[in-house]
């Protein structure tokens, strides 16, 4: 009888995990008609972010790039690309149509300097670029400097801008509102360096600016990396906010911060609710110590969390505690799931169903990183499932919003641009692509590529293009010192 009734109720707890996963499965749904709500969403707060600033979450930065590398671009140029661990920079050497890079250092960026003092941190970087730059050019090399900042930056002009907020786990206070291009230059002019910075960029300018110099279709460009964000180049007519300061070429990149994009079409399961009510209602830190943790690493909620690569395996994670907690399918181990961020993206792309028929990857995953032992089959294909889930979501999302720039361009094949097109010549567009989500996960790019076709239908996304550039932030932001340089030049003589 003991024997029966301890089957009944392990039963029962499988039939709650089973529960619980069909319940995070359905909050996750992204059918195509709920993408296309995303899409317009997308379209509407674009309109509203270039009427006016603070007109919507989506900022959509001014980034003053009206000029983008065209393929006649020559010289020697050094870029720096700050953004997320590590420190890099880069010579590169651009001439005949063709780029460079003769050479690379990158250091990783001691933990300490992304939470003392702005000062602190580029005097890191001056005697970094400083050392490199005198090996490859020698002392007295003036040489114009592309910065690449990933974080969002109100621009003043295409070399200077202040820091809005930052992101991605830093948190220098005394950075914020100050001019990221003075401070470097003046750690640069401090350390006898004789370079500055000609272009401050975002890292997807960057990569707009490298795509568009291997094709000139390219209009857009997307990172889906530890963070996710997007750029575009639009009509300075449609920059409502800004008219009458703009601009030579009638066009410029728009940095939109789409991490920021917020949507009641989007599809929020309790997991990410619990997160964006505790941290907005309470101010406990101990009792929510992973919601307040996710808000201190990234305080934006919106589109980012449910896309870029600080969030996927945490939100598997809370996912999986859940059901550890009340359906007993981790056994004993239900508190080894209790720790933030113990599951990180990588391993959730690592967690796949076709590793082997018993899935052994995914019990040396458990068994190693989340201290689960053994787990019968049937859990183990659970966890995938998780982790799928939360993938797809992802990937379909930041789908919907490539689809929405593509709206907002009239290049979806919905709207009247495109239908103004001669028949038969539907216009080719490129969207140029980084990031390790796209590049690394091959399932990830593959449930993309898909809610593409779903949201476009064939015919169109036949005619648009995602490529997958080489380090945009690096010689993207190169090339466009190259650009902006001699621009200057031409201005002065
Ligand atoms: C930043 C963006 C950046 C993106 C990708 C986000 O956290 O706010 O400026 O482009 O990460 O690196
Ligand atoms: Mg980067």
């Amino acid at each position: 009888a003991v024997l029966v009734a301890r089957r009944a109720s392990a039963r029962a707890r499988w039939r709650r995990a089973v529960a619980l996963l069909r319940e995070f499965e359905e909050g996750c749904a992204t059918p195509p008609a709920r993408l296309r709500q995303v899409v317009d969403a997308m379209v509407v707060e674009m309109h509203a972010g270039l009427a006016s600033d603070g007109g919507s979450k989506l900022k959509m930065l001014l980034t003053f790039v009206d000029a983008l590398p065209t393929g006649n671009e020559e010289g020697i140029y050094y870029a720096i690309d700050l953004g997320g661990t590590n420190f890099r920079a880069l010579r590169v050497e651009v001439g005949a149509g063709s780029v460079v890079t003769s050479r690379e250092v990158e250091l990783p960026i001691p933990e300490e300097l992304t939470k003392g003092t702005i000062e602190e941190l580029f005097n890191f970087v001056a005697v970094a670029l400083k050392d490199f730059v005198e090996r490859e050019d020698g002392k007295d090399e003036q040489k114009a400097l592309g910065f690449t900042f990933s974080f969002p930056v109100r621009q003043t002009s295409v070399s200077s801008g202040s820091l809005i907020r930052w992101t991605k786990g830093f948190s220098i206070e005394n950075a914020v509102g100050k001019d990221v291009a003075q401070c470097l230059n003046e750690s640069l002019a401090g350390s006898g360096l004789n370079v500055r910075v000609t272009a401050l960029v975002n890292d997807t300018v960057g990569t707009l600016a490298l795509g568009h110099y291997h094709d000139e279709d390219t209009v857009a460009a997307v990172i889906i990396g530890a963070g996710t964000n997007a750029c575009y180049i639009e009509r300075s007519d449609a920059i409502i906010k800004c008219q009458g300061l703009l601009t030579n070429s009638g066009g410029m990149v728009v940095n939109m911060e789409w991490g920021n994009f917020w949507s009641s079409h989007l599809p929020r399961t309790p997991y990410d609710i619990s997160l964006d009510d505790e941290t907005q209602n309470r101010n406990d830190q101990v009792a929510l110590s992973v919601e307040y943790l996710l808000q201190y690493l990234y305080p934006w909620l919106g589109f980012e969390k449910m896309i870029s690569g600080i969030y996927l395996g945490e939100i598997a994670r809370l996912v999986l505690h859940r059901m550890a907690l009340e359906s007993d399918v981790f056994g004993d181990a239900a508190d080894n799931l209790s720790t933030p961020f113990t599951l990180s993206t990588p391993l959730l792309a690592a967690i796949r169903e076709d590793d082997s028929p018993d899935l052994s990857e995914v019990r040396r995953i458990l068994q190693e990183h989340l201290k689960i032992p053994d787990t019968p089959l049937k859990t183990r294909r659970l966890v995938v499932k998780v982790c799928d889930i939360v993938t797809r979501r992802a990937a379909r999302l930041a789908a919907a919003g490539i689809v929405g720039i593509l709206k907002k361009l009239g290049r979806d094949g919905s709207g009247v641009a495109s239908s103004g097109r001669m028949r038969g010549q539907p216009r080719r567009t490129v969207v140029a692509i980084e990031g390790g989500l796209y590049q690394g996960y091959p399932v990830f790019r593959e449930y993309l590529d898909e809610a593409l076709v779903e949201i476009m239908g064939e015919e169109v996304a036949r005619t648009v293009a995602l490529r997958v550039t080489e380090d945009g932030s690096g010689v993207g932001a190169a090339l466009l010192a190259a650009v902006h340089s001699s621009n200057r030049q031409q201005e002065g003589s």
